[in-house]
């Protein structure tokens, strides 16, 4: 008897599962499929970290599927070669899965596998995939096109699925196996759909009470933040239980606020700034969606050639290692290289960094900033890297002074002490410039730059500046705004915060 399969991608659920839901509505055998593919395996933008979040979700994703009668199959190889071998041992009737918008390599993998199977009589149905829109026709139509997918009841979790015919599976895929490099993160979060959830309660319980006030400083975010992007990019939760769970919490405090039990106003409004960051994460992958060169190429193709030719490999090398002599931004990339996760703020604090004041071109800087995100999600990733490298050409322009976002978000240097140890006897004064400080002080204070902190790798004023003038200058030409037109045509957001979602 012919098979279908339910091919896992960054899906890892059984709740809220269409394909599944589908598969089991047809009824035939059925492999539960997921393949490491080789190419992503080498791509530049994968990860050791990336690899062991991903076999802890499958680990649960095996367990689940056991339980509901069914089992996992893994592979490791090519495709559409995975499929055919398959194909020509069982018979492929369907494969269900879901639309992905992901890197450049899986949209070619995608037209890969569609040729293959419509070469060989298979049926492919991808079913939508969360707020993003294939073949969207207009971007005026997208705003309610999500809403309306937002509240569409919840596909429940099949409570048997059809059995599992007796297919090879290869067992979960070990860094050293991929040919990557021993893993180096120490995150607090480990993958899979029970931990989705845990971390989603306990924000919409206790942490996110402050989320709307304490995201942007890094002292405070780790913990308000919700924290749930890993598992939105993999897939342990789909956006829309994710956007109805905090619905939920909504209305229950609601009613607690009318019954007089004293509701602390500050979660309504929390509540409402999470609900629109989950729609900025589908208006983002949209774009990717409708553009899939913009993991490469400029949006805007006029400020093509502006840094190309800049690039200065060992002003590069001293960002990645947080060796820059601007504390803030150090603290930040050892932050992040510590745990791969980083709140918005500093994220763009340190690619506006790389991108004006290094005067790098994003694409390096993105390919490094995706191997340490845990969370990384091409589509919210490249956007937000052409944004803050000023490139669209319909965002504001936002050149991040280090010194005053440490100034803001970390007044005491306590994130900057504790993350750029060197720094430690530095009083709060010089703490985020202290290249200021005479020579006497920086032996009083048991720091001497250039020995023991480098030396600003630029100079701030004369950077900032000459980045300023040199990124106004390609906005404003006249190819510049013709384009942008374009951008905003296709891209931009209908309402106008979200085009300049600086927080
Ligand atoms: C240069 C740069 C690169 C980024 N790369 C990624 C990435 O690869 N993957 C990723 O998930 N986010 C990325 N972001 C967006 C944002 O920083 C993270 O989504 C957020 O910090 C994740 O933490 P959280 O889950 O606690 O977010 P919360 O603040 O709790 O937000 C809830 C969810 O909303 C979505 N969201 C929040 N902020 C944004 C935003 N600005 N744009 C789009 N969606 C948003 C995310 O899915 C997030 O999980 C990037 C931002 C910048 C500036």
């Amino acid at each position: 008897m012919a098979v279908q399969i339910v091919w896992f991608r960054r899906d890892l659920r059984t709740a809220d599962h269409a394909p599944l839901a589908a598969a089991v509505a047809r009824g035939l055998p059925c492999v539960y499929l997921f393949v490491y593919e080789h190419e992503q395996l080498a791509a530049e933008d994968f990860s050791t970290a990336q690899l062991e979040f991903l076999n802890q979700c499958l680990t649960q994703l095996v367990q689940r599927l056991q339980q509901l009668g069914g089992r996992l199959t893994l592979k490791i190889g090519r495709l559409p070669d995975v499929f055919e071998t398959l194909h020509r041992e069982h018979g492929i009737a369907e494969i269900h899965a879901h639309e992905e918008t992901g890197n450049w390599l899986s949209y070619q993998r995608d037209r890969r596998v569609r040729a293959w199977a419509k070469a060989a009589s298979v049926r492919v149905t991808e079913h939508p995939s969360n707020g993003v829109v294939r073949r969207l026709r207009d971007r005026d139509e997208w705003s309610s096109i999500w809403k309306q997918r937002m509240r569409r009841p919840l596909i429940p979790e099949p409570r048997q699925i059809p059995p599992s015919p007796d297919v090879h599976s290869e067992p979960l895929l070990l860094a050293q196996q991929a040919g990557l490099p021993a893993q180096q993160l120490r995150s607090s979060q480990a993958g899979g759909r029970d931990e989705a959830a845990a971390w989603l309660q306990s924000f919409l319980q206790t942490r996110g009470l402050n989320y709307r006030s304490e995201m942007s400083s890094p002292l405070t975010a780790a913990e308000s933040c919700s924290r749930i992007s890993p598992y939105l990019a993999f897939g342990c939760l789909s956006v829309r239980e994710t956007v109805q769970t905090a619905r939920a919490t909504l209305v229950r405090l609601r009613q607690e606020q009318q019954d007089g039990l004293g509701v602390d106003p500050a979660w309504f409004q929390s509540l409402a700034s999470f609900e629109s960051r989950l729609a900025w994460r589908c208006h983002f992958i949209q774009k990717l969606e409708d553009e899939p060169t913009i993991e490469f190429r400029n949006v805007n193709r006029a400020f093509d050639g502006l840094r190309e030719n800049e690039f200065r490999p060992e002003l590069f090398q001293a960002w990645c290692v947080g060796q820059t002599g601007y504390p803030m931004v150090d603290a930040c990339m050892r932050f992040l290289r510590h745990g791969g996760w980083l709140n918005f703020r500093m994220r763009a604090m340190l690619m506006s960094f790389a991108a004006y004041h290094l005067w790098l071109h994003w694409r390096q800087p993105a390919l490094y900033l995706a191997r340490l995100f845990l969370d990384y999600e091409p589509g919210i990733h490249y956007c937000q890297c052409q944004m803050q490298s000023g490139v669209t050409g319909i965002n504001a322009i936002r050149i991040y002074s280090p010194a005053r976002q440490a100034a803001d978000q970390d007044p005491q240097g306590d994130f900057i002490r504790r993350w750029v140890p060197e720094l430690e006897g530095v009083p709060d004064e010089w703490i985020a410039e202290p290249h200021r400080m005479s020579r006497m002080q920086q032996d009083l204070f048991g720091c001497r730059i250039g020995r023991d902190y480098p030396t600003p790798i630029v100079p701030h004023e004369i950077a900032f500046r000459s980045a300023q003038e040199r990124i106004f200058a390609a906005r404003n030409s006249l190819i510049a705004r013709q384009q942008s037109s374009r951008v905003y045509q296709k891209h931009g957001s209908r309402r106008r915060s979200l085009n300049d979602p600086g927080r």
